[in-house]
């Protein structure tokens, strides 16, 4: 069992790398960005309130966060183990987050953060393209075979109305001011395994294979 938190910016390849660990170690990938998106196509009142947020690049507000995490932590698929995507983004997240694995009787492994430079963060946003099975593209440098078509299950590709160019800055802009602190959070704790993220996506994968085998 491995509980694991993915930490990085916008565009640094944690929705890649946590497909594949997920799929590997068969615990369950939690990503808010995906429930919250989840929650826009079903147009459930939290959907509605988040989509403001989401399409300026901003964070959603901790309150709707941290009760989104309380009850996908509560599943019991994460009995065996969960890899966090996207979440915890701010400080308060981090507590609260403490807080409810606390309260079920978890620990925190390890927290990975996937390191990438900005200009290549912005080359990266600005070309991807996503498929709603969960894979993700970009026009230059992961193009599917097919042009505009899912590798994997031959849907639609579409890039997020958050990858235009303003809203990319909001992000990083976010991610700056209430993300990186997290870094040095989770280094105090003893839990932080940083990592460059501009290798290919098979080498980042492997060296987050090692961190994790030392876990298991
Ligand atoms: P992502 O798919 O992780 O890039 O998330 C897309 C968007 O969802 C973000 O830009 C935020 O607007 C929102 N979001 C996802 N996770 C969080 C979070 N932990 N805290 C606040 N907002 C979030």
């Amino acid at each position: 069992m491995v509980n694991l938190v993915l930490l990085g910016a916008p565009g640094a390849g944690k929705g890649t790398q946590a497909m594949k660990i997920s799929q590997l170690y068969n615990i369950p990938h939690i990503s808010t960005g995906d429930i919250l998106r989840d929650n826009i196509e079903r147009g459930t009142q939290l959907g509605l309130e988040a989509k403001k947020f989401m399409d300026r690049g901003e964070l959603v507000p901790d309150s709707v966060l941290i009760g989104i995490i309380e009850d996908r932590l509560s599943e019991p698929d994460t009995d065996k183990g969960f890899l966090l995507d996207g979440y915890p983004r701010t400080i308060p997240q981090a507590q609260a987050l403490g807080d409810i694995i606390d309260h079920i009787g978890k620990e925190l492994d390890a927290v990975i953060d996937i390191e990438v430079p900005d200009e290549v963060l912005v080359k990266r946003l600005a070309g991807r393209r996503m498929c709603r099975c969960g894979a993700s593209y970009h026009v230059i440098f992961n193009p599917p075979e097919v042009d505009g078509k899912c590798d994997h299950c031959g849907g639609e590709l579409y890039q997020r109305d958050d990858d235009a160019e303003n809203a990319v800055k909001t992000r990083l802009v976010s991610y700056y001011g209430l993300t990186y602190p997290l870094i040095d959070y989770y280094r105090e704790k003893g839990l932080l395994k940083s990592m460059n993220g501009t290798g290919s996506v098979d080498d980042i994968f492997k060296e987050i294979n090692s961190v994790i085998e030392l876990i298991l």
